[in-house]
């Protein structure tokens, strides 16, 4: 058994004195700071590599280590890239193509900014009067029932490792709970109320460019598939799933090599449907959100499992509580 060590990250730039402090993602001189730590500890390995491993034909070092970046924001190009340059590391990225291909700003990264820019308490009587608003209407199409709000908030209110039990209560009924329209809407009124700053602009600010992708992949860095729309592969139809996953493949079919495809499951979302068609398609690999670290030639290599940069120093030492 070989075992590797998959790091995720999200936002990694300097966001103390930057125009959004609020935002949560790794500082960049954590970022620096981790990256001595890995290459002291760790053996930095390529995606082809892993690919390579899963299937027997090559065989990973000790304490190897895969590091992933999902979602394609800019800071990955920015800050990132030269670093890992720099260090002769490589990074795999996941960019959902509808970002880069329609600058349309994730749902769940228009809710990581409303938390940012307003505090949870007048969020949460924001959102509370909206949805009495629109309880009250019976909706637009009268076609569901909302709870009470008391009601919501008993359900889905739950502390998680990162974040207290009012922001996950937020994530997940605006993420999955609510009908998905009726969710859309809501988020869009409360990032229009709180950013005053159209989607486009905002996308453009946000996240990476294809020009900006050639050069990555042109500098060896690696680019993997994280689906159109960013959505929960396992919660839509098999039509939808398989439309969603086709459609970036195409997208992003010249900076990706047909021998060496890796799908990363937004949000760790899949199910036996969507991991028989990803493998259909031709990924060799899968990357999922359970924390712990990977065991290869024992793990279903379509679902492997990752740390956060969360896990690691200098922001903990967690990552030795999933040694396997
Ligand atoms: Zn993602």
């Amino acid at each position: 058994m070989q075992k590797l060590t998959i790091v995720m990250y999200h936002y990694v730039r300097p966001i103390k004195n930057s125009r959004y402090p609020g935002i949560k993602g790794l500082e960049l001189d954590l970022f620096k700071e981790q990256l001595n730590f890995v290459g002291k500890n760790f053996k930095v390995v390529t995606v082809e590599k892993v690919i390579e491993a899963v299937s027997g034909k090559a065989v990973l070092p000790n304490q190897a280590m895969l590091l992933t970046f999902d979602d394609g924001y800019r800071d990955h190009y920015e800050y990132v890239f030269p670093l890992l340059r720099q260090c002769g590391m490589q990074g795999s990225f996941y960019v959902p193509s509808a970002v880069v291909e329609h600058h349309r700003v994730l749902d769940t990264n228009k809710i990581h900014y409303i938390l940012a820019g307003a505090d949870i308490n007048s969020l949460m009587s924001k959102l509370y009067g909206m949805l009495d608003d629109y309880r009250q209407d019976g909706y637009r199409e009268n076609d569901y029932v909302l709870e009470p709000n008391e009601e919501l908030y008993a359900k889905l209110a739950r502390a998680n490792r990162w974040d207290p039990a009012e922001v996950i209560f937020l994530k997940r009924l605006l993420q999955t709970y609510l009908p998905e329209k009726l969710r859309h809407e809501i988020v869009d009124r409360l990032f229009l109320d709180i950013m005053n700053l159209s989607e486009e602009a905002f996308a453009k600010e946000l996240y990476i460019n294809m020009d900006e992708i050639r050069e990555m992949k042109k500098e060896g860095m690696f680019f993997g598939l994280h689906g159109s729309d960013h959505i929960w592969l396992n919660k839509v139809t098999e039509e939808h799933m398989m439309q969603d996953i086709s459609h970036s493949k195409d997208y992003f079919a010249d900076v990706m090599d047909p021998e060496y495809l890796v799908m990363n499951y937004p949000y760790g979302g899949y199910n036996e449907a969507v991991v028989n068609y990803v493998r259909s398609i031709g990924c060799k690999v899968g990357i999922t959100v359970e924390a712990r670290m990977a065991r290869i030639g024992v793990d279903d290599p379509m679902l492997l499992p990752r740390l956060d940069t969360n896990d690691l120093p200098p922001k903990s030492e967690n990552y030795r509580e999933y040694i396997v």
